[in-house]
């Protein structure tokens, strides 16, 4: 197969396993375990952050950041293609009680102006603008990444206006690689951010939420209320460690795929347009009378290739550590053989 789905299809290196072997264990829920405590320590400090919490997916940061952020009836500004809104199952309704105000956005990416604009004046009427969340890198929008002065400009303007901030940061280290700004810059501003361990750096479990300390008491709160507390997580958070250490600036090879796989896609008849590629996410619109998204992923698929359609005529493809050039030819191949206009 040549997986191009998800940098979540990744499976542990052998190295990455070893990695686990012979960490010493605890139970992290009551702090005594280490490789969970040293990962916690360090994503806190690579976020600007006082301190972090361990958990199992992203999605549970983003819910429990939320749920502490804000009351039942509270409004929350993000992007109306935010993961928030079209991938984690309706949570912030169904858990928090809160209202989307969905912004329409260049990149993924709203201006502070727009933030000012979206927050309601207070009153009986309205519901209570509470939140800003903004997601680095921007995932529907192609990987595209937050200059920094904007995304520090959107946080302040939020904060002036009396919101929390909320960045989901599942790709922030992607940004990080691709423009050498480090990820406690753009944290910065940010009541709470958390990083992936389960995309671009390969780890199979595992995503880390930071914010103040007093942030992560209310989460450790809501983490053990959800079932989302666990045990001897240091066989997971040893893997995360070495993810680290050794997945980072590796990082850099999924972008320049990414890239040179877009260029190559820009050149088919069948593709109308690719988005700019920024990290390791190509966005590629089909141009008319070629199948819609739906089939020509399933004809990729009987030539084994696999990629995500996000839109009737727009496909998404996600360069990680398990595929390479050769991939990239098998997949280039077979879109030439397959987008074909009618
Ligand atoms: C993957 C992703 C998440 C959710 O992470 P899971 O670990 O899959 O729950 C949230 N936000 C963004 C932008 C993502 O890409």
């Amino acid at each position: 197969m040549h997986d191009f789905y998800s940098d979540t299809q990744t499976r542990p290196t052998r190295a990455m396993r070893e990695a686990a072997l012979d960490v010493p264990l605890g139970d992290e829920r009551h702090d005594a375990d280490p490789p969970t405590m040293e990962l916690c320590a360090r994503v806190a400090d690579m976020l600007g952050m006082e301190a972090a919490l361990f958990l199992p997916s992203g999605t549970m940061c983003n819910e429990i950041a939320i749920a502490v952020h804000t009351r039942p009836g509270d409004e929350v500004i993000c992007t109306r293609d935010s993961h928030i809104i079209f991938a984690e199952s309706g949570g912030p309704a169904a858990l928090s009680g809160v209202m989307m105000h969905p912004l329409d956005c260049e990149r993924g990416m709203m201006t502070p102006e727009q933030v000012l604009d979206a927050v309601r004046p207070r009153s009986a009427h309205a519901p209570r603008s509470r939140l800003l969340v903004a997601e680095q890198t921007a995932n529907l929008a192609g990987g595209a990444v937050w200059p920094v002065e904007q995304l520090n400009a959107v946080a302040e303007a939020a904060r002036g206006a009396g919101l929390a901030t909320h960045l989901d940061g599942a790709r922030i280290l992607n940004a990080q690689v691709a423009t050498g700004v480090p990820a406690a810059d753009y944290a910065k501003g940010f009541d709470s951010a958390w990083i992936a361990f389960t995309k671009g750096l390969g780890c199979p479990v595992g995503a880390v939420l930071a914010g103040s300390r007093d942030f992560v008491d209310k989460a450790w709160l809501l983490k053990r209320r959800w079932g989302g507390a666990m045990r001897q997580t240091g066989v997971l958070t040893a893997m995360c460690l070495y993810a680290l250490d050794h997945h980072v600036e590796r990082l850099a090879e999924d972008h320049a795929l990414a890239r040179a796989i877009g260029a190559r896609l820009a050149d088919l008849p069948g593709i109308a347009r690719v988005l700019p590629v920024e990290t390791n996410i190509v966005i590629a619109d089909l141009a008319d009378r070629v199948p819609e998204a739906r089939d020509l992923a399933r004809r990729l698929r009987a030539r084994d290739v696999t990629v995500t359609v996000v839109g009737r005529r727009r496909l998404r493809i996600v360069t990680h550590l398990d595929v390479g050039p050769a991939d990239a030819d098998a997949l280039v191949a077979a879109l030439a053989a397959e987008a074909v206009p009618a």
